[in-house]
């Protein structure tokens, strides 16, 4: 089975209507399209055809007219990180830790990205020479402790690039940890094969991956399979999860996510509000319902099943906790003053 990537090879699969590919023609020109194999058979095995956006996984990924709405307070660039780039592929936010972005390609693209104006097919990837200036630049920086490889998806990368990488990292012995960010093994678990694990982890470095999952039903036994090869090559696993309109922003879907997390061996380490990206608002729930729905997780799991509710501030400050302490709502009306890890204070409106 082919990968999909465009509103026709949609069609042409099944999973859309013509009427609703015309719907969203002018969205997928602006914003990437593509499912896996894995996904696309995933998804027509389960799509109620007469409202296939309700599905909260097809909403994930099939392009929706909504998105051609750009709320006033979105940006292109929603958590600044051209701002913070000093180098190609480079993003310095915090004194011990950097993000790699080595590629701007992935497997599949979320409707509701946060780097949606950046990721796509056409996205470039370093080059060999750009890269190992990135890399260069990881060396020089004796502060930096943590490495965050993103992108795009890193897991694209092949098993030998992989390997270069890692490598390289666990060369330098400021370096302790490398921690890789993917929506892999949700998206495209053959994947995540026995080689590209083996590449992924080297002596005197301690790798973690990141998995991006939002819903349990997203959990399937190829993924919980995938899942598991990792773990069992010593790799700790944590969760990332973007909270969703209609797709998880209820305490039913958060527990079974959280619960299914754990018992996969997955830590849930954040749940993000949802970046001011270009065409998503309404995959937006407020702060106020985001707070809520954490507070009424307290009671129902386990703290092994908390994540810490986060907002990446606008601009390039960095992650808060979007919990009130860190956030205060300015007299109602959705005005906001978020203190960032330094203490300064953000107006954000949301
Ligand atoms: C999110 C992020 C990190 C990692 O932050 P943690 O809170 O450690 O997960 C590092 N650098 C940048 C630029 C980031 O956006
Ligand atoms: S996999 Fe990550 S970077 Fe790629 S489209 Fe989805 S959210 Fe964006």
């Amino acid at each position: 089975m082919k990968a999909l990537h465009s509103v026709s090879d949609l069609v042409a699969a099944g999973l859309m209507t013509p009427d609703a590919a015309d719907a969203v023609r002018s969205v997928a020109d602006r914003y990437a399209v593509a499912l896996t194999p894995y996904l696309r058979e995933t998804l027509a095995g389960r799509t109620d055809a007469a409202d296939p956006q309700r599905d909260p996984l097809y909403a994930q990924y099939v392009p929706s007219p909504a998105e051609a709405y750009t709320a006033p307070e979105e940006r292109e660039d929603p958590i600044g990180d051209v701002v913070r780039s000093p180098v190609k592929g480079i993003v310095h936010r915090y004194p011990d830790r950097v993000l790699l972005k080595p590629l701007h390609a992935c497997a599949v693209y979320c409707r509701f990205c946060f780097r949606r104006e950046m990721v796509g097919p056409g996205g470039e990837a370093l080059t060999a020479e750009e890269l190992d200036a990135a890399l260069a630049y990881v060396r020089d920086h004796p502060e930096v402790w943590e490495v965050v490889v993103t992108g795009g998806d890193p897991l694209l990368l092949s098993p030998r690039r992989l390997r270069g990488i890692v490598q390289a990292l666990s060369d330098m012995p400021h370096v302790g940890v490398v921690r890789l960010h993917s929506r892999i093994p949700a998206a495209d678990p053959e994947r995540v094969t026995p080689e590209l694990v083996e590449a992924l982890t080297a002596p005197g470095l301690a790798t973690w991956v990141a998995v991006h999952v939002n819903h349990a039903d997203e959990l399937t036994p190829p993924v919980r399979a995938a899942l598991a090869r990792l773990v069992e090559a010593g790799i700790p696993l944590v969760g990332q999860t973007v909270l969703l309109k209609g797709i998880n922003d209820n305490a039913e879907a958060l527990e079974a996510l959280f619960r299914g997390l754990v018992r996969n061996r997955v830590k849930p380490y954040y749940l993000h509000h949802p970046d001011l990206a270009a065409g998503t608002s309404h995959f937006r729930p407020t702060l106020a319902e985001g707070q809520a729905l954490v507070k009424g997780l307290r009671g129902r799991v386990s703290g092994l099943c908390q994540p810490t509710y986060v907002l990446d501030i606008p601009g390039g400050h960095g992650k808060a906790p979007a919990a009130p302490a860190w956030i205060e709502e300015q007299d109602g009306e959705g005005e906001y003053r978020v203190t960032d890890f330094t203490g300064r204070l953000h107006d954000y409106r949301g």
